[in-house]
């Protein structure tokens, strides 16, 4: 499958890692968006949160927010984008975990 996302979760695309585990990689967005840019994805591909159970949701979240403490980031954003009209371009599920400003939050568009 020609997926840029799975090619960086099984190491043929190289990538910023962040965190990994047996089901789930984070890494460094390549044209960040905030400070820390961060995205959060299960390893096996699914299009989108539509396809997805509440549990692999709940994990993934899960994962941003254990980032996001290691990070010390007082606030941030997260953000799953669903479908091309919802601003969605790699059609393989991810979060997008946004931070690090220092005072007030950026408006950001991911
Ligand atoms: P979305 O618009 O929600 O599909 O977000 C896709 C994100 O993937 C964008 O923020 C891109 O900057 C990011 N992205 C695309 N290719 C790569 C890559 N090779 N490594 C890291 N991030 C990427
Ligand atoms: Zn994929």
């Amino acid at each position: 499958m020609n997926c840029i996302f799975c090619k960086i979760s099984q190491k043929e695309i190289p990538a910023q890692f962040v965190f990994e585990d047996e089901k789930f990689v984070a890494f460094e967005d390549i044209h960040p968006k905030a400070p820390v840019h961060i995205l959060v994805l299960p390893k096996e591909h699914l299009a989108s949160v539509l396809e997805a159970k509440g549990e692999l949701i709940g994990t993934t979240v899960e994962i941003a927010k254990k980032i996001a403490a290691e990070k010390k980031l007082e606030g941030y954003k997260l953000v799953f984008n669903v479908g091309p009209a919802g601003g969605q371009v790699v059609e393989h599920l991810h979060l997008h975990l946004l931070g690090g400003w220092r005072e007030k939050p950026g408006k950001v568009e991911v």
